[in-house]
């Protein structure tokens, strides 16, 4: 039982409705299971909103040669080959399909001259790959989804915050939470519980993430006894906003560099010719004109004018650890732009016409926040927190978690994307293993007899624990800690580490915790930010930590982990992930070696 409280009962709780949580939703009603899917904010107000760029996807719409083959090599090699390989299989395999199955259920991509779907260059991706909407593809995505979700008979319950995962004999039966509105406790009881939460970014100062992702669901798993995975992996994306300070961080999507945007430094020099890795030489253009080549074909391509594009790439379409790493040492070397980033140029390269048509929101995101034509004038741009490779860990095949009853997909689920993720692999990601997740938990309840029962002095330790902040009689204001908490992340656990950096960051993370347990939210129930937010403290310390310590113990750089301490990529930390589980003192750090890939796909990947 539930006590006192407002509770539903499912078969299947999903938590989160972007991308992930809406297509697992849409799954495990079609496999008939009862669902219900909740979400912190209003319904399609999720991060999948606001994804720019496109969805990754080897149709070979506009290059016959790309094979599902070729994506797997991409992304394990973007992943620096740290990936869960059979999730990187089935992600290759399947994200075709599930693009497919979207434009089928309504989504309208832009279209190649003979009407197929179009496809961009990307960074790390060897084709031109992403199916887009112009700039505004995860709106697509989410109208899309949203649609058929509430056509299936989901249970959608929205401004709605899950707190604690509840759990009864060793698995996982349901979720406590509140109404963001009311302030009212309220009980989920499953047999299945997907987290769809998305990802970690508002530790961090400067990033492209929205309120919404305080890794919640990361947090909850990890409370809950399931392992966490590559904590030490987050993504910088190289092009967030640096001016003015109030937009610090918001998103400058990868398809301006896609559509032949350049990188320029104070010097006005091409300095991302300088930063091509030894791995990559031969692959990437070395000159200007040999870039303009490459434009030039991609428009006859892209147009189905010119079957192949031989020219080389131009060195802005690296990975994203490469270029921002790049950006951080321009500036740090004094050639940066006015306001401490470089300068990104796509006037000198497509008409005023082609950035409307084809960047949009790139055009309007500049032209009202900062006053900028990017159709005249460069964007000022550098490095801004973006994305989470860690996170839950889970089953390739069946999304299952290591606790039983549990499930994770999206953002908040780890390795497909290794050390790093190629931009448009999320979007795909989450179509691919949001559909796993959805089946497998359907199947999985229907075949448990009957709902579990809840253990109610855990459910009565979460209800004081939500009440908590509200209740003490003196404390700190959680918006300072919170402040405190970004500013530590962004000095000692930011886009490049050292050992002394980061002990001290975990000196300082201590502090903040003691003082998270004593933060006072003022006011009352009734719809109160800073009630939540001292709530959604508890999770961002918890990632901000197991981040930390993950960071701590890998001793190289790789992917989106780079150590000035040890600048290499080093032999003895390849074959092996960071799995993170709660020990009596905070998250403990272990090692495991990746399973055997099987020799067909390691052939594959090739030499490098
Ligand atoms: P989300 O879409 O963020 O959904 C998370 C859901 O969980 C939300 O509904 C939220 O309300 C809910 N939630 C969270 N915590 C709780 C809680 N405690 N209780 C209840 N509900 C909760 N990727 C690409 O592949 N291509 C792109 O072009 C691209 N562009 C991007 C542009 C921007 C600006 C950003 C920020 C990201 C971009 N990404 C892109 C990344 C991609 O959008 C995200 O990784 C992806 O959308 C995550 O989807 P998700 O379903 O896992 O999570």
């Amino acid at each position: 039982m539930a006590g006192p409280y407002e509770t539903h009962e499912h078969d299947v709780l999903i938590v989160g409705a972007g991308g992930a949580g809406l297509r697992a939703a849409i799954e495990a009603r079609g496999e008939g299971a009862s669902v219900a899917l909740v979400c912190k904010s209003l319904l399609g107000k999720a991060h999948t909103v606001m994804a720019e760029g496109g969805v990754a996807a080897a149709l070979g719409n506009v290059e016959p040669k790309d094979n599902w083959q070729a994506h797997f090599r991409d992304t394990m090699r973007g992943g620096k080959m740290l990936n869960n390989w059979r999730m990187a299989q089935l992600h290759a395999q399947e994200a075709g399909a599930c693009v497919h199955e979207l434009e089928a259920w309504g989504a309208l991509f832009d279209r190649t001259p003979d009407g197929r779907i179009l496809q961009r260059n990307f960074g790390g991706h060897t084709y031109p790959r992403l199916a887009h909407v112009g700039d505004r593809t995860g709106l697509e995505m989410i109208r899309t989804l949203q649609d058929r979700v509430i056509h299936t008979g989901v249970s959608i319950y929205m401004e709605c915050t899950i707190y604690r995962l509840l759990t009864s004999g060793g698995r996982v039966v349901g979720a406590v939470g509140y109404w963001r509105e009311s302030g009212k406790v309220v009980v989920f009881r499953a047999k299945s519980t997907v987290l769809a939460t998305g990802g970690i970014g508002k530790a961090w100062r400067i990033t492209s993430n929205s309120w919404e992702y305080t890794g919640d669901g990361h947090s909850m798993a990890y409370q809950a006894g399931a392992d966490l995975l590559d904590m030490e992996f987050v993504q910088f994306h190289p092009t967030g906003m640096v001016w003015p300070p109030s937009v610090r961080g918001i998103l400058i999507t990868e398809g301006v560099r896609g559509e032949g945007g350049v990188l320029k430094n104070s010097k006005d020099e091409r300095f991302m010719f300088r930063y091509v890795p030894e791995v990559n030489k031969g692959e990437y253009a070395e000159s200007e004109e040999e870039t303009r080549e490459w434009l030039h074909q991609t428009e006859l391509n892209q147009a189905g004018k010119l079957k192949d594009v031989t020219a080389r790439r131009p060195p802005e379409l690296l990975t994203r650890d490469v270029v921002a790493k790049a950006i951080n040492k321009e500036v740090k070397e004094g050639r940066g732009s006015p306001h401490g980033g470089v300068f990104l140029d796509v006037a000198s390269q497509r008409t005023a016409e082609e950035i409307q048509r084809k960047l949009p929101s790139m055009y309007h995101q500049f032209k009202e926040l900062a006053g900028v034509d990017i159709t005249k004038e460069p964007m000022e741009v550098g490095p801004t927190c973006h994305y989470v490779m860690g996170g839950i860990r889970v089953d390739a095949d069946t999304a299952a978690a290591t606790i039983p009853g549990l499930y994770a997909a999206g953002e908040s689920a780890a390795g497909l994307h290794g050390a790093n993720r190629l931009g448009g692999n999320s979007l795909s990601d989450l179509l691919v293993f949001g559909r796993r997740a959805g089946r497998f938990a359907a199947r999985a309840a229907k075949a448990l007899p009957a709902m579990p029962e809840l253990d109610d002095s855990e459910l009565e330790g979460f209800v004081q624990g939500i009440a908590a902040p509200l209740e003490r009689e003196e404390g700190e204001s959680p918006f300072e800690v919170h402040k405190t908490l970004q500013t530590v992340m962004e000095a000692h656990v930011g886009i490049i580490r050292n050992r002394a950096e980061l002990e001290k960051g975990l000196a300082e993370l201590a502090k903040l915790k003691a003082r998270t347990s004593r933060v006072k939210a003022t006011g009352t129930r009734v719809f109160n930010p800073g009630w939540h937010l001292a709530l959604d403290l508890e999770s961002m310390l918890t990632v901000s930590e197991a981040c930390a310590r993950a960071a701590l113990a890998r001793e190289e750089s790789r992917g989106g982990h780079t150590r000035e301490d040890f600048p290499e990529t080093r032999a003895e930390f390849a074959g092996f992930n960071h799995v993170i589980k709660k020990g009596a003192e905070g998250p403990v750090v272990r090692r495991e070696m990746l399973p055997p890939m099987p020799a067909e796909l390691k052939a594959l990947i090739g030499g490098k």
